[in-house]
């Protein structure tokens, strides 16, 4: 089976249709039972009443789970899309008041009502947290309604721009998926050729990307004026629920180590015997022939690591493969990229790929899994409490691609244990130092005075650049665009240190696994997967006897990485 089935939400478009008629039923009935009335309800009441606003929510999010996986496999349905948007918020109003009329209680009340809900009550305190944040019942309408004109929209403007998009290559026209997975070609000129495709298929629309990323950073700007939030940061950080001060560590801790990106990248120009490393060089093979994993072999490959690891791992993906929760191939009007969308425990979390055979398909496929099954896993402490902040969210997916890459690692020779030990560490620059680079590269735009020129947004990413690959490697002038296509400096400002902040946690706590200093490691981790949003990532990570604020523990992760370029160093010059 190698598309999704989004029946499993919904029989139909009609019944998606009836279930939003109930659900503004219910809503209208449990604004009336409880707006205004917060204050007069009994903890048990409370409990009760926040179990209904639970499965209110929790159905709302299927509606627009539906919606929108129908949107991402077919972008022509925008227009639906939108409409069960408008739909979302219309309900969404109604239902508003609860978490605000919440941090209108005494703390003292409050706080009788946290220690009733039992299983929330680490979720109520985040709530109570943003009361600084929250304005006013009617000015909170205002911003919803509103935000549908935001960044959201500008978010959706990106991505249709980019749906229709081609790129030039010889006599072909090319998807954005498509000329970058040509950037990974084993021959140079095919490369320089993607690499030069692809500016000149930005350069038309770079006014146009300007815009958008300058009005992504003034609504986040707007948005922390009204909310009273000291940086752009802050919302992030306080939403993925850790400090500034963790964040620094991340950041420094990484920045320290970029050596090993321009050492390996040396290294790698005398693998290919090349005197000057490019840009486009930098996803070159090293082995100069193309590995192939189709999907079926890709799943086998999976399904064995998992299972080597955990049979509920591996029985989570089987379900996955056999019950239509994947959508493969890449389509015309589909979606680029790949993701796994959690819908609820009324169905089950949805996989989009484009796979197209190569190796980074087979670790994506791993990547996405890892995720449906931490979210799989975590519909176990309800749908308010299941969402994990971005700072563990990718723990289950890099994960997944660990144990894939150890389990294939192990039945190779030297040759093809050099190709994937380098690919492994490229993908670690990716997931970390890379993620670091655009976190400082965002910090510097969103930082600018006003609205940031084009020549100095291209400026700023190519200074960033240069801190990171040193001298090794060279920078062509098309580079300077590259900014552009990055899906998540639009759809999520500051999103991307927290792929760096999972990838290192990761490696420490794999690292862990493999030290086999940990007896119950399989438990305790599939434990503080199950957790999902339930806990703090500090809290979920003391599990194993880390602290996620010393500083030392982010070396830990550093550490492993070390390791990895060790063994690759030393394959090189035992050859
Ligand atoms: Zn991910």
């Amino acid at each position: 089976m190698s598309n999704w089935n989004i029946h499993d939400i919904f029989k139909s478009d009609e019944d998606l249709q009836k279930e939003v008629s109930c659900l503004k039923n219910l809503a209208d009935i449990f604004k009336k039972n409880y707006e205004n009335n917060l204050k007069n309800l009994t903890p048990d009441e409370y409990f009760d009443a926040l179990k209904k606003y639970e499965n209110i929510s929790q159905r709302l999010s299927d509606v627009m789970t539906y919606a929108f996986l129908k949107f991402a496999t077919n972008t022509d349905e925008s227009g639906f899309y939108a409409k069960y948007q408008e739909e979302y918020t219309t309900i969404s109003e109604k239902i508003l008041f609860f978490e605000l009329e919440f941090n209108l209680l005494e703390e003292k009340q409050q706080n009788t009502f946290i220690t009733h809900a039992k299983g929330y009550e680490y979720i109520l305190n985040l709530t109570k947290a943003q009361k600084p944040h929250q304005l006013n019942d009617s000015e909170e309408k205002i911003m919803l309604k509103k935000s549908l004109l935001g960044s959201s929209a500008f978010s959706r403007l990106f991505d249709e721009h980019f749906s229709r998009l081609s790129f030039e290559f010889d006599d072909k026209k090319l998807s954005e998926e498509e000329v970058l997975s040509l950037l990974h070609d084993k021959n140079r000129k095919v490369r320089k050729k993607a690499a030069i495709s692809l500016t000149e298929g930005l350069r038309p629309h770079k006014e146009l990307l300007t815009y958008i990323l300058n009005m992504i950073k003034k609504d986040l700007k707007i948005e922390c004026e009204i909310r009273d939030y000291q940086t752009p940061e802050q919302p992030r950080h306080e939403h993925n629920q850790i400090t500034q001060k963790s964040v620094d560590a991340l950041i420094n801790a990484s920045e320290n180590e970029f050596s090993i990106v321009s050492q390996y990248y040396e290294l790698k120009a005398k693998i290919l015997g090349l005197d000057k490393l490019y840009d486009y060089d930098r996803y070159a093979p090293l082995d100069g022939k193309e590995e192939n994993y189709d999907f079926e072999s890709s799943k086998k490959i999976v399904l064995k690591a998992f299972g080597e690891f955990s049979k509920e791992f591996e029985n989570i993906a089987k379900t996955a493969f056999e019950n239509g929760w994947i959508d493969v191939y890449p389509k015309n009007k589909k979606r680029s990229g790949a993701f796994s969308h959690p819908a609820t425990s009324n169905s089950h979390p949805f996989v989009l790929l484009n796979h197209t055979d190569k190796r980074r398909d087979l670790f994506t496929l791993a990547h996405e899994l890892g995720h449906a099954i931490h979210q799989k896993l975590s519909y176990k402490v309800g749908y308010l409490a299941s969402d994990t902040p971005l700072t563990t969210a990718e723990t289950a997916s890099v994960f997944a691609e660990m144990l894939v890459f150890d389990s294939i690692k192990n039945s190779l020779n030297d040759e093809e244990k050099i190709s994937l030990l380098a690919s492994k560490l490229e993908d670690i620059f990716a997931t970390l130092f890379r993620q670091i680079n655009f976190t400082t590269f965002e910090r510097r735009i969103h930082d600018y005075k006003g609205e940031v020129p084009l020549e100095m947004i291209n400026q700023i990413w190519l200074e960033e650049n240069k801190k990171m690959f040193g001298n090794s490697v060279e920078m062509g002038d098309h580079y300077e665009l590259w900014w552009s296509y990055i899906p998540h400096f639009i759809h999520s400002p500051f999103y991307c240190y927290a792929y760096g902040y999972g990838q290192l946690l990761v490696l420490a706590l794999y690292g862990l696994y493999k030290s086999k200093k940990c007896e119950n490691f399989v438990d305790i981790y599939t434990k503080f997967l199950s957790l999902g949003g339930s806990k703090s990532p500090k809290e979920l990570i003391s599990m194993f006897g880390f602290d996620i604020e010393d500083e030392k523990f982010w070396l830990l992760g550093l550490e492993e990485i070390k390791k990895l370029f060790d063994e690759f160093k030393g394959l090189i010059n035992g050859r």
